[in-house]
């Protein structure tokens, strides 16, 4: 699936240094903000930090995994 943004490469006019990113939540909608921060941001990602009440990022989508094994998503967490 591709959408309209996906094809959108931003020009990046400076660095992003030093900025830092604090992120209310690691449901999709913060994961997808720091995906773009990095990707069209030119953010680094140890510059980002996601704050989230559970104990498992994905909310909704109900994360699972470790960076050994991968990691998976899906619905109906709560
Ligand atoms: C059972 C179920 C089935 C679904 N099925 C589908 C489907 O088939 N297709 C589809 O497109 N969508 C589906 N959805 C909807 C989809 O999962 C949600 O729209 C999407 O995941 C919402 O993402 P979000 O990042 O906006 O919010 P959330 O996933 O709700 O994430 C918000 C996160 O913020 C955290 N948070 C909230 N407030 C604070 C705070 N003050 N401080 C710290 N952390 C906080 C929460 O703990 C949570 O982890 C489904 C949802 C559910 C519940």
């Amino acid at each position: 699936m591709m959408g309209a943004y996906m094809r959108n490469r931003p020009v990046l006019s400076g660095s992003a240094e030093p900025r830092k990113a604090w992120i209310i939540g690691s449901g999709i909608a913060g994961l997808a903000a720091a995906f773009y921060m990095i990707r069209d941001g030119g953010m680094k990602g140890e510059d980002i930090t996601i704050l989230d009440t559970m104990h498992i990022e994905g909310g909704s989508l109900d994360g699972a995994g470790d960076p050994e094994n991968g990691y998976i998503i899906r619905a109906a967490a709560r």
